[in-house]
């Protein structure tokens, strides 16, 4: 199970600083694979061949400017309940401020492990004014020098030590696990409800590893997967309900753990903002993707033509990834949700879809004979051999070729393209790579 490190601080710390300089490596790989780069804020880490997710939670305020004392206090209370560990980045050059101080208050009664970073530690001298953060009641302050990377990979290991220990997965591998993500007020928690209902004996709570009860088991109605909780779901905090960016946060986790991903929109609404930031944090997990268009009992016209429209609509705005499956549903008179679930187990079968290798050059080397990739500078290039590579957590293809590094993105999105429509990987990303026969 994924761990979660957020950073928490009053602004001009350098808590995006220290964000960057912990997922830097990582970000410029995930984001060519996605092609994004919308959510600055969340990323993975890698130290010590240990993988972990990042998230600066002052990042997630839309208005710096405004940023306001209760707003940080919101943050740090989010970061407690949600993150395994919690990094309060404070300033060397500063000292210790009242907003420090209050933030401090706060997180002295954190059940999740605190480090203090003492932050802009750009020399040896300033490592004396550290000493001051003791006053925090926090125990050791930790120097760093964001900008300089200086002392981060102590610290990374520092942070590495505070994680739990992994206690024996209890979960079944080949059971699906979906997770119900979505804005406030989509409907996450009414379509859980509508799947589970009052029955609350078919549904079998599984004991948290490193987290409380994470996993649920369903088993009924000729479908078996696990739903995977997104904290809001079970224990809803009232007081961070109304912030958009806590719903993002709260999803990260259960998108981590889960294969596919079940996204609720709000009819009447349409897609936001948090949406897409929602949508990159799937893509960017590699997890299967079912969109559902919830409140469909509210929409008037529900000709076939207002459907089509819709469906073009929020394929548009998530393009480029645009084949998954769209339902129209109702959690509240439970109207096509069990094709919600229908599809989710599609995707999940499209996630794990093998294809012999035989198959695949069968029916794909007669296609590029006929539309080759463009010759390059007068070279001309040629794919001779097509496999698919084992355990990979979503489809992933090889195409060999005399000169893969002429292979352009157009013509692996055509490649991409083709695999889809002839093997039905609708919901599921898909990996394309070119290389040197
Ligand atoms: P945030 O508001 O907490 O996210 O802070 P930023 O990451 O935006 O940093 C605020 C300012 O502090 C920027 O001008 C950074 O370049 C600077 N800064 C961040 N880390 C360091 C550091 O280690 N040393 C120095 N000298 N400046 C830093
Ligand atoms: P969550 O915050 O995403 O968990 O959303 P909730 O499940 O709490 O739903 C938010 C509000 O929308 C509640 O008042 C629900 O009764 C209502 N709601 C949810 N699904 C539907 C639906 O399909 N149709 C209608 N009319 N209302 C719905």
């Amino acid at each position: 199970m994924g761990n979660l490190v957020a950073i928490v601080g009053r602004p001009n710390v350098g808590k995006s600083t220290l964000f960057n300089r912990l997922t830097k490596t990582r970000q410029a790989i995930v984001n060519e694979q996605a092609g994004t780069t919308r959510d600055r804020q969340y990323g993975k880490s890698e130290w010590q061949g240990k993988e972990f997710s990042v998230v600066d939670t002052g990042g997630w305020v839309v208005n710096s400017d405004d940023i306001f004392e209760e707003e940080i206090r919101k943050q740090v209370v989010l970061a407690m309940e949600e993150a395994d560990v919690i990094l309060f980045v404070v300033d060397v050059m500063n000292g210790v401020t009242d907003l420090d101080m209050d933030v401090a208050d706060i997180l002295r009664r954190s059940k999740t492990p605190v480090i203090v970073v003492a932050n802009k530690t750009d020399n040896n001298n300033l490592q004396y004014n550290a000493a001051e953060f003791y006053s925090l009641g926090l125990g050791d302050p930790y120097c760093v020098s964001a900008l300089s990377g200086s002392g981060t990979g102590d610290l990374l290991d520092l942070v590495l030590s505070k994680f739990r220990k992994e206690a024996g997965e209890l979960i079944d591998e080949d059971i699906p696990r979906f997770a119900v993500v979505g804005r406030p007020n989509a409907g996450k928690s009414s379509i859980v409800n509508a799947f589970i209902g009052e029955e609350r004996n078919i549904v079998t709570e599984i004991a948290g590893t490193t987290r409380d009860s994470i996993y649920t088991r369903y088993d009924k109605f000729g479908f078996d997967f696990y739903l995977v909780d997104t904290a809001g779901i079970r224990k809803k905090n009232k007081v961070n309900e109304d912030l958009e960016y806590y719903s993002v946060i709260r999803s990260i986790r259960a998108i981590e753990n889960s294969d596919v991903c079940i996204l609720m929109l709000d009819a009447t609404r349409g897609i936001e903002g948090q949406d897409l930031n929602i949508v990159s944090l799937v893509q960017r997990n590699q997890k299967g993707l079912v969109v559902v268009v919830n409140k469909w009992d509210l929409v008037e016209d529900k000709s076939v033509k207002v459907m089509k429209f819709f469906e073009d609509a929020v394929r548009k705005r998530l393009a480029p990834f645009t084949d998954f499956p769209i339902i129209f549903a109702s959690a509240l008179t439970k109207q096509r949700i069990f094709k919600v679930l229908e599809a989710a187990k599609d995707v999940f079968q499209a996630r794990m879809t093998r294809i012999p290798t035989a198959r695949l050059n069968e029916a794909l080397l007669p296609v590029i004979e006929a539309y080759p990739p463009p010759s390059n500078k007068g070279k001309y290039i040629k794919i001779k051999y097509i496999t698919q590579l084992p355990n990979t957590q979503i489809p992933s293809f090889v195409f060999f070729a005399n000169l893969p590094q002429y292979v352009k993105e157009p013509y692996k999105r055509f490649l991409e393209n083709q695999i889809r429509q002839r093997w039905k990987l609708s919901g599921t990303p898909v990996n394309i790579f070119i290389r040197q026969k």
